[in-house]
């Protein structure tokens, strides 16, 4: 890390950050976003890493990456347009959502963006107006009960109609570049993705000896898992076995990948502010200015269980609740957690609340979802607003 970082993960800056921008405050720190990127390019050598804009939107956190070489995964025509507005090469930039509207298809072709996913005949169908200029990824489903959230129910086709799909667009005139996959996020281990990578190989080698197109792209998705109170295998351990399987390909397909949670969720904080407290039933709560209809939301739709801590130092610790600001009763964060006894104006800091956290924060009952900051987007540029 060069000499003019600063830590502003640290107390005391985390400290400066909420007097100068208030709380609840999100802190996204970019020089993190630079080291998880660079770790899973250790972890993944040869792999185009495309970051996945879903869990985490920000202009800061895509402008670093462009920065730093990384390329794009785009899911909606709200995304287009923030890496449009910050003037990326679209080529840079794949649209991998797989079920999409006409609007949607010309708004990504408008802006530059070609390589796109479907992974059924209708959708497939949607391209033959724009064949010749959108090329395609066939998304194929490899189901995983194990993840936190299993992406290959939703989304995918089986893998033994993936072909017929290749055949159907190769016979629409619509170029196929290969296939995708996601195996669902904060995966457990890397085993869905080595038979996904498996399976995904014959296809290609099937479709290729059919001259179904191309068939030069495989895009392993997403799901490389992050910490948060349950720790999981260092990344290069995670990856060894999707690297040895990636091994086996031939030369000329070029590897992608769409990495958001590991990019984001170590790279950003939550600050939250104690309003008030009650001791209830013998147990202290403490109210926050940001809950599970915020930041914590993540806790909800992506079962996060972060890290959480008070700055205050000293005092005996005592079982306590931790309850969100809006007058709902499932408005609460955690309940027998161990704090020191906490006055109003306090600060709770959550980690690793970069990825589905923000991003799917609500204003119900009008409190407003956290400000922004990053900092470190240029090394020692402290303290960047978000949108200035
Ligand atoms: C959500 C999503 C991602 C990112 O997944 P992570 O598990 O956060 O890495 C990548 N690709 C697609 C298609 C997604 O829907």
């Amino acid at each position: 890390m060069s000499a003019r970082y600063i830590d502003p993960f640290e107390p005391a800056q985390i400290r400066r950050l909420v007097e100068r921008f208030g709380s609840p405050l999100m802190i996204i720190d970019c020089q993190r976003v630079r080291a998880q990127y660079r770790r899973l390019q250790r972890a993944l050598p040869g792999v185009d890493l495309h970051y996945a804009l879903k869990p985490l939107p920000h202009a800061a956190v895509v402008r670093t990456i462009a920065a730093a070489g990384g390329w794009l995964d785009l899911a909606t025509t709200g995304e287009v347009q923030l890496v449009s507005r910050l003037g990326i090469d679209p080529a840079r930039c794949i649209h991998s959502h797989p079920i999409k509207r006409d609007k949607d298809i010309r708004n990504a072709l408008a802006a530059g963006v070609n390589l796109m996913v479907a992974d059924n005949p209708d959708e497939v169908r949607k391209f033959r107006a724009v064949r010749g200029e959108a090329e395609l990824l066939l998304r194929v489903s490899f189901r995983s009960p194990g993840a936190v959230s299993d992406l290959s129910r939703k989304f995918g086709c089986d893998p033994e109609h993936a072909l017929d799909l290749a055949r159907l667009a190769a016979r629409l005139g619509i170029q196929v570049r290969g296939f995708s996959f996601h195996v669902g996020s904060q995966a457990p281990n890397a085993l869905k993705h080595v038979e996904a990578v498996e399976a995904c190989a014959r296809l290609l080698a099937m479709a290729r000896r059919e001259k179904l197109g191309r068939c030069d792209i495989l895009d392993i998705g997403g799901g490389f898992p992050i910490d948060y109170v349950k720790r999981v295998p260092d990344i290069g351990r995670f990856c060894a076995p999707i690297r040895a399987a990636l091994g086996k390909l031939p030369k000329s397909v070029r590897v992608i990948a769409e990495p958001g949670r590991y990019i984001a969720g170590p790279a950003a904080i939550c600050v939250a502010t104690v309003m008030g407290r009650a001791e209830r039933s013998g147990l202290w709560w403490y109210y926050l200015d940001d809950g599970v209809y915020g930041s914590y939301s993540g806790q909800l739709y992506d079962h996060g269980n972060y890290p959480i801590e008070t700055l205050r130092q000293g005092g005996e610790l005592k079982a306590s609740v931790l309850a969100g600001p809006t007058c709902d009763s499932i408005d609460v964060i955690a309940e027998n957690i161990l704090l020191p006894k906490l006055k109003a104006g306090d600060l709770i800091v959550g980690r690793n609340m970069g990825a589905y956290t923000w991003a799917t924060a609500s204003e119900f009952n009008f409190f407003p979802k956290p400000t922004v900051v990053s900092v470190n987007e240029v090394p020692g540029d402290l303290g960047k607003v978000e949108g200035d």
